[in-house]
């Protein structure tokens, strides 16, 4: 069944919900679109996911446009991803032709008629120089923009000068030298969705069973693509430390985005740094699609690791902290604007790896920590990270560039 604004009711409560319709209404009966470049995997697709029904169920009309690209296409982009965060890219001219040239094939079969255009990341970023521009147009940049290259950043910031604004995800990532209004908006989580929705034990267990994941010893996972910035040869090394002071299982599962080409790579690359600890069990990598098992392994795990060394948000972080779970990360991007050390979870240099371990000991022995860290992280979530607040952020900043 459809997603409706009223189903939050009993989450955010009468008067939340009360705001958002009041929000909506300068928009009613508007045109929107929402275009990125997967409808799975990843941070992104998931949001949309959730956003544009309840967006259709206030009486504004949005759809969502996937860009098309091929396996080059993909490529590239992932390398100005990397880049954006920090990565050496040669820019060649070849690359800027493949890129642009993608971008503007799809936009002869993409009428945008629209009130609004909002874009989502660098993929379709281009798409704007190839329309005659007749409303407002948004680029929603999910990346962590701290430090990016600076090459790829002056030629990407000839499309973005034509946005009337550009979204980002934390204060830290506003740059002095885009003209740009930039706005802020944290990303979120959909509580009703199949990933966040409550469980009862003896469903998680079935999940947890039917995927081959033994509970015999507690669980630690990460669940992040196979991406070099999650970092999972490191959650490895930590496992390997954490394994020397107690007996536990490490259950990685990433599923593969189709605009991600590097996931196999990586995927093999956990694969031998892993070894023997998958021959013996103790190591479980899983690389299905599942929001199901995402769900049970998140409320089934003892403890959480997050160890991006960039990470735009991090909505898996979200996710387990919804979930009650104390969650150990790396103090990078958008995570910090989530975990407060010791307070709602634990934060550790992304390179500290005997920092992770003892946190990780120490939350597999103090059960009673856990939990009470578990329930605050929960508390932040409920008050700031709900889809129902990046609704009311969207129909605000919609109704301002009316
Ligand atoms: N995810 C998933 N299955 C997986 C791995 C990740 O559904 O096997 C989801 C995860 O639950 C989260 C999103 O993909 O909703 C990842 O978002 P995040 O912001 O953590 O990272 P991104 O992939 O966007 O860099």
């Amino acid at each position: 069944m459809q997603k409706k604004l009223s189903d939050y009711r009993r989450v955010i409560g009468d008067k939340e919900i009360y705001e958002i319709y009041k929000a909506a209404k300068p928009l009613l009966g508007k045109h929107v679109v929402h275009i990125n470049s997967t409808y799975q995997g990843g941070g992104v697709a998931e949001m949309l996911n959730t956003l544009i029904p309840l967006m259709n169920s206030i009486g504004i009309k949005t759809g969502w446009r996937i860009l098309h690209g091929t396996p080059e296409f993909f490529n590239v982009t992932k390398s100005f991803h990397n880049a954006l965060q920090g990565a050496d890219i040669n820019l060649t001219n070849n690359i800027k032709k493949i890129y642009e040239e993608t971008v503007e094939a799809f936009s002869v079969f993409t009428h945008l008629d629209h009130d609004f255009v909002i874009v989502h990341d660098p993929q379709p970023l281009p798409l704007i120089s190839f329309y005659k521009k007749s409303q407002p147009w948004i680029w929603r940049c999910h990346i962590d923009i701290t430090n990016p290259n600076k090459t790829l950043w002056e030629y990407l910031k000839g499309f973005i000068l034509a946005y009337d604004t550009v979204i980002i995800s934390s204060e830290k990532y506003k740059k002095d030298d885009l003209p740009n209004p930039q706005v802020i908006f944290y990303p979120s989580i959909d509580p009703l969705s199949e990933k966040n929705r409550d469980m009862t034990p003896e469903e998680v267990d079935m999940v947890i069973k039917k995927y081959g994941i033994k509970t015999d010893k507690p669980i630690i996972t990460q669940i992040s693509r196979f991406d070099p910035w999650k970092d999972p040869v490191g959650v490895i090394e930590v496992f390997k430390k954490v394994k020397q002071s107690v007996d536990a299982r490490l259950v990685l599962l990433g599923n593969m985005a189709s605009d991600d080409p590097e996931g196999w790579k990586i995927y093999r690359e956990v694969e031998k740094a892993a070894k023997d600890l998958i021959k013996t069990g103790d190591v479980l990598l899983l690389t299905v699609d599942s929001s199901t098992l995402v769900n049970a392994l998140q409320r089934k795990a003892d403890v959480v690791i997050q160890k991006s060394t960039r990470e735009g948000f991090g909505l898996t972080v979200t996710e387990a902290m919804w979930k009650k779970k104390a969650v150990v990360a790396s103090r990078v991007g958008g995570i910090t604007l989530q975990i407060e050390d010791g307070v709602n979870g634990f934060l550790h240099d992304p390179y500290d790896y005997d920092g992770f371990a003892n946190t990780i000991v120490k939350l597999l022995e103090d059960k009673a920590l856990a939990e009470e860290i578990g329930q605050r992280a929960h508390e932040t979530v409920k008050e700031k990270f709900l889809i129902t607040r990046l609704l009311k952020d969207y129909l605000n900043l919609l109704s301002s560039l009316m």
